[in-house]
């Protein structure tokens, strides 16, 4: 655990200046940089390589593969950072904490080898798909197949909200094993690559003000090579929730940080803007959910460091269940937090120039992805709290 020996409760000289340098990189590009390329249908390659230049991206990979060598803290603290600058990588999540922790776990020595130093430098970014239109959330229900024909593999199904295919040179797909129909979810992680033949994937119009966009995939007959099977074909729960841990912490992170940016805009305004005689940061209307909102900012932080830290210290049960919560709480401080600050900016709150609203829609994303609340509440009641099972 990264903490400090002062106090648990604070993290390490290390992660700290590691946000600080983070925040300063990001910070050369910005929000205003980062919904112009949105708006434009451009995308953020330039800071994406750049934080995987200066090892950020790939910080939570193993050394001998490009990486940093650290843990999933310290990648949640490169996502939180980014998104607190107004520059939040979706593909983040996805890319070196998904992918990179189930290769890194799972993988051969060869498959780390093709993969991981691209995944950490930015250079061979990884999607990941496990999200199926008829399953939803009920990924138990997945219905993408993987057959043998002799040496390979051919895979067939259909997946939908998946982010980042037109930036990804291959996605991690979570498919199962032909056999494994009659019952019990049998999952098995291939890697794909995303020009490969009878793969096709069609953009989804979205109301997200993000470069990042989200994708419906056809995945028509596609033949992989023996070792495209990442992991035990039998091992395929573990190997699965391997990488949905670090998908939580990473979600929590940005929604924190996507929190803070929201907080301090607001907090901005509020300061100089005056209508009566004194700014209205001085009403207490106003003051209040704004005071609110840092002290939920605040708490999902620390829930998301505690969850981190049990992580990365192996504790994958107590991880679970704080990796959960956190989620939970950081998507729920970071949708009133923007809901508050457009308050605070009044009309200027949905104007463009502002870029306020659209922050109601990217930290609203939050309460359904990965993950809904729902599905936390339901592992809540459930794990915590011992009672019946309601699906
Ligand atoms: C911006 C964005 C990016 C995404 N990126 C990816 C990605 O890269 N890869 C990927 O695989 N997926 C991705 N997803 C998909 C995401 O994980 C799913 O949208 C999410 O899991 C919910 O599934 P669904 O949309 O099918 O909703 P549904 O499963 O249809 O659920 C609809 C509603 O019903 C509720 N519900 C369902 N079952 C229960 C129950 N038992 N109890 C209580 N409530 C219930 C849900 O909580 C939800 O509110 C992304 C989604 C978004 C919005």
């Amino acid at each position: 655990m990264s903490t400090s020996t002062e106090s648990p409760f604070q993290e390490s000289q290390e992660r700290r200046e590691l946000r600080v340098q983070v925040a300063k990189l990001a910070g050369k590009y910005g929000r205003e940089w980062f919904t112009e390329r949105a708006r434009a249908g451009e995308k953020t390659t330039d800071l994406w390589l750049e934080i995987g230049r200066a090892g950020y991206l790939g910080i939570n990979i193993p050394e001998e593969y490009g990486g940093g060598g650290g843990g999933i803290g310290d990648i949640a603290a490169v996502c939180e950072e980014l998104a607190a600058q107004g520059c939040p990588l979706l593909l983040m999540v996805v890319s070196p904490a998904i992918c990179g922790t189930i290769i890194s776990r799972y993988g051969t020595e060869v498959q780390k080898q093709r993969w991981l130093p691209g995944i950490a430098d930015g250079t061979g970014t990884m999607a990941f798909a496990i999200t199926e239109p008829d399953a939803g959330t009920n990924s138990h229900n997945i219905t993408t197949t993987a057959r043998r024909d002799g040496d390979e593999w051919v895979l067939t199904g259909r997946k939908i909200w998946i982010s980042g295919i037109d930036e990804a040179d291959n996605v991690l797909v979570v498919a199962r094993t032909e056999d494994a129909r009659t019952g019990k979810l049998k999952p098995c992680l291939f890697v794909v690559p995303t020009d490969a033949d009878g793969f096709e994937a069609h953009a989804i119009p979205m109301e997200i003000v993000s470069p990042e966009k989200q994708f419906q995939v056809f995945i028509d007959d596609v033949r992989l090579p023996a070792d495209a099977l990442v992991g035990d074909e039998d091992g395929g729960l573990v190997q699965l929730f391997a990488g949905l841990n670090p998908e939580r912490i990473m979600a929590a992170s940005f929604s924190t940080g996507l929190a803070r940016f929201a907080l301090d805009r607001a907090a901005a305004y509020a300061k100089e803007r005056t209508v009566f005689k004194d700014p209205i940061g001085a009403h207490q209307a106003i003051a209040h959910p704004l005071a609110q909102s840092h002290i939920e900012i605040e708490l999902a932080r620390l829930m998301t460091q505690k969850a981190a830290a049990l992580y990365d210290a192996g504790d994958d049960l107590g991880a679970g269940e704080a990796a959960n919560m956190a989620k939970y709480a950081a998507a729920e401080a970071a949708c009133d937090a923007a809901d508050r600050a457009v308050q605070t900016h009044g009309g200027n709150g949905i104007s463009q120039e502002y870029g306020m609203a659209g922050l109601l829609v990217a930290t609203r994303a939050g309460r359904i992805a990965p993950v809904s609340r729902e599905m936390i509440l339901n592992f809540v009641a459930m794990h915590s709290l011992g009672l019946p099972k309601s699906y």
